[in-house]
């Protein structure tokens, strides 16, 4: 195996766990592609919501978080892993790796279905820190990021013990990538695709598909709902429509202040900056049904149009 020195990222070193041959464009120098909007915004995410993620850890832990944004950079097993780590918590006499994460709401659901093990990426992070820093407990405080409005956030937190086989398996991967490299033989794409291999996730994708047809790439939009997603999808529509609800009641009561206002002050029309908001009157027509419905079959059938169409009922608390 090659025993070269190489710079591995901790975030990107569980990437190559999830796909070697990205490891592969990494290891071998390859110029990645613009980040996509989705990465974009995923990284401006976790900056926002870091600070508050850490604040409630200390809370939810009842510690200190110290030493936050701590560069780290240390040699394993002739790799050089970089990093940024969250902070370190000192809580209820012990030491710990913080490290905050801001996930979708489909992401929070499968964390809290299926812990740890549904982002591989994050355990190696985890455990490069616990290693470089010689800690040996690391806590995960993730939050659910696109929770309604009208509630705290959801979190939760996954504790993790320093697992040395995680650490010497990701030297394994690394090594196995770099010999490739040496060869200069990539390992295969990955099949089938997983969520990472898309235009929005794999800065590599267009190198990686370079003179592959359409029709053979990875869709970039799941068209057909997996069964295992579903539940997920379900949730999210109540979760949906109850904010809508919520913004319909929050809509009703703010234009009845407005009016209110305008009503007492005599005015139609208010205006703050570019916005304006004034009383219009409109003429509606209304048809009285319950006539129409009284009267004679024949009549009756050449002024009503009757269509059928499809709606989806969601009913929460369903026994
Ligand atoms: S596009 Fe897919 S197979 Fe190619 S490097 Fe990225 S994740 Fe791996």
């Amino acid at each position: 195996m090659s025993d070269r020195n190489v710079t591995v990222r901790a975030s990107q070193a569980g990437a190559f766990s999830i796909c070697p041959r990205f490891g592969y464009y990494v290891l071998a120098g390859f110029e990645p592609g613009p980040p996509s909007e989705l990465t974009e915004r995923a990284f401006v995410d976790g900056n926002i919501h870091e600070p508050s993620v850490l604040a409630y850890a200390e809370k939810a832990l009842n510690g200190v978080i110290r030493e936050r944004q701590k560069e780290l950079s240390f040699n394993l097993d002739g790799i050089t892993i970089t990093g940024h780590v969250d902070g370190i918590i000192e809580a209820d006499e012990c030491e710990a790796v913080v490290e905050a994460k801001a996930l979708s709401a489909r992401g929070f659901a499968s964390i809290l279905d299926e812990g740890i093990k549904s982002f591989p990426q994050y355990l190696v992070q985890v455990n490069l820190y616990m290693h470089g820093l010689g800690i040996k407990k690391a806590f995960l405080v993730v939050r659910n990021k696109e929770t309604p409005r009208y509630r705290h956030y959801d979190h939760c937190i996954i504790e993790l013990d320093y697992d040395a086989d995680v650490v010497a398996e990701t030297v394994r991967i690394i090594r196995e990538v770099l010999d490739m490299v040496e060869k200069q033989e990539p390992p295969e794409r990955l099949t089938p695709p997983s969520w990472k291999c898309s235009p929005s996730w794999c800065e590599y994708y267009e190198l990686c598909y370079e003179g592959v047809g359409e029709a053979d790439r990875p869709p970039a939009k799941r068209v057909v709902v997996p069964p295992e997603d579903v539940a997920e999808i379900i949730v999210r529509l109540a979760e949906a429509r109850e904010e809508r609800a919520e913004l319909e009641r929050e809509i009703e009561h703010l234009e009845g202040l407005v009016r209110s206002y305008l009503e007492h002050e005599k005015k139609d029309r208010a205006r703050v900056g570019d916005i304006e908001v004034s009383r219009i009157l409109r003429t509606r027509e209304t048809v009285d049904y319950a006539r129409i419905k009284a009267l004679p079959e024949e009549i009756k059938q050449g002024l009503m149009r009757v269509t059928t169409y499809e709606m989806l009922k969601v009913r929460k608390g369903v026994k």
